[in-house]
């Protein structure tokens, strides 16, 4: 049998990170052994599962490259092979139809608690087989009353859960409708699934799933129940600690390789490396290894490495996922400005994200109404008009637009009025770009443009004149 993962969401909500975290584990395991990986939406429960949320999970597996073998399989298009197998339960005498009450359960559930026992179904209807009046059946599986069944689990190690523990599971509800672990354990079975690969929080539908496969006659999968992922106040994860929908990473400028390169870290390790390649983690990964204690969410670790994938992917990499971002900003690199490679090479270094990255772009594709007043007010001032025109003057007869002789007329410059670098080169800045922040002056003189220059130390220039005009009156 071909070794077979999967990723189940159920479409209540965005893809969180903690479930990019399940996928990418069982993505991983199934692409280091060359099995499938397969995605499968849980969407029975209808009234809390959207259209829109359905979207979200499949363009935030688009996103991170989470590629499925088979899928999206949806549960909602299965009804009937639930129907199917609830039936077959029902005949091979593992199932039945239990008419208790409300009343009844309440009752029992009551007489329980007072008795200090655990709330339990305690399996009444097994015994009635006559129909009830008024009554619309659920259907319950008939858990086997001794005995233990024993999770060999891969992260987790032996779990061991006593059936006199486990009551009888309803598998249908009174209006026919499946419930989850029979879902899951039809699907599971019919997809071929080798390795269930999720979340801690469901290890103890895990004995309930196995029983129930046990009586199908079917194989039971392995299972791995990844620990939890907490917020750095050791609570679960959740909105409280930021940012925890992946498209929202997307958003505020992170890239995929950065984003699945923290959650793999989470919980799994190798030696003391922190960085790895999508083909590397395909390549070292085993679910075997993965560390049973919950791991803690560490924005400023994702960050450190977000910016390290900027300064270390190649430019063109980069200027795809810039594009987007450059778009969020109404900005179209393709007209009017410089080759966005171009940009990228010029602003690697220096961007923690891409949303940054991208604000810093403006100035090369965008003209300006006003300089950025606190950098205007420290460096436009009467000082800097010689400056400034003696270096407008000199770059509008350049015939070859480029760094290098850029560099030489600044230099030049500054030797000549006897400044300080910087005195020359930060005016020239702020005037060029409308802010004090930018990659290397020529560089930036560069990519901004000639004709673009020229105007915008004009503007400069005419800003100094009006600021020492106020002052002389
Ligand atoms: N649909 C379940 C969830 O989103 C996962 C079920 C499973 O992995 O077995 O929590």
């Amino acid at each position: 049998m071909k070794l077979t993962t999967r990723f189940a969401p159920s479409p209540t909500g965005y893809l969180h990170v903690g479930g990019a975290r399940t996928a990418l584990f069982s993505w991983l395991y199934a692409r280091h052994h060359g099995g499938d990986f397969i995605l499968r939406i849980e969407d029975t429960d209808r009234e809390r599962s959207t259209e829109e949320s359905v979207d979200a999970i499949l363009r935030g597996m688009a996103w991170l490259g989470l590629a499925y073998d088979h899928g999206p399989f949806y549960q909602t298009h299965r009804f009937d092979r639930y129907k199917e197998i609830i039936q077959m339960l029902l005949d091979d005498g593992h199932a039945y139809y239990c008419y208790c009450s409300r009343e009844e359960l309440d009752e029992m559930r009551d007489g329980q608690r007072a008795r200090k026992e655990k709330p339990r179904y305690t399996s009444l209807c097994r015994s009635r087989t006559e129909p009830r009046e008024g009554i619309n059946p659920v259907i319950r599986f008939k858990n086997p009353t001794d005995g233990a069944v024993v999770v060999d689990d891969m992260v987790r190690g032996k779990v061991v859960f006593q059936n006199s523990e486990l009551d009888d599971l309803i598998i249908a509800r009174s209006d026919g409708t499946p419930t989850y672990n029979l879902t899951v354990v039809v699907d599971d079975l019919d997809m071929g699934l080798t390795h269930v690969v999720r979340g801690d929080d469901h290890l103890n539908n895990t004995p309930r799933q196995i029983n129930i496969l046990k009586a199908l006659g079917a194989e039971t999968p392995k299972y791995a129940h990844l620990p939890m992922i907490l917020g750095s106040d050791g609570s679960r994860l959740s909105k409280r600690h930021g940012a925890v929908s992946v498209m929202q990473y997307r958003d505020e400028g992170y890239l995929p390789e950065a984003l699945l390169n923290y959650l793999v870290r989470l919980g799994w390790s190798h030696g003391d490396q922190e960085v790895f390649s999508v083909d590397e983690m395909v390549e070292l990964f085993d679910v075997t290894n993965v560390n049973n204690s919950a791991s803690t969410f560490s924005p400023e670790k994702l960050l450190w490495l977000n910016q390290h994938y900027i300064k270390n992917s190649s430019p063109d990499h980069i200027a795809r996922h810039l594009r987007w971002h450059l778009g969020q900003l109404d900005i179209d690199p393709a007209d009017n400005g410089p080759e966005l490679v171009k940009v990228v090479k010029a602003q690697q270094e220096r961007a923690k994200t891409l949303v940054e990255m991208a604000e810093n772009s403006r100035c090369f594709y965008l003209d300006f109404e006003e300089f950025d007043a606190k950098a205007a007010k420290k460096n436009l001032k009467a000082a800097a008009a010689e400056p400034l025109e003696r270096i407008r003057s000199l770059l509008s007869e350049l015939e070859i637009w480029d760094a290098e002789p850029i560099h030489e007329i600044v230099k030049e410059t500054a030797e000549i009025l006897d400044l300080k670098l910087g005195k020359v080169a930060q005016p020239l800045r702020v005037a060029a770009t409308g802010t004090a922040i930018s990659p290397p002056i020529d560089i930036t003189l560069e990519l901004i443009g000639q004709e673009r220059v020229l105007k915008r130390i004009d503007m400069a220039l005419e800003y100094i004149r009006q600021r020492v005009d106020a002052a002389q009156q």
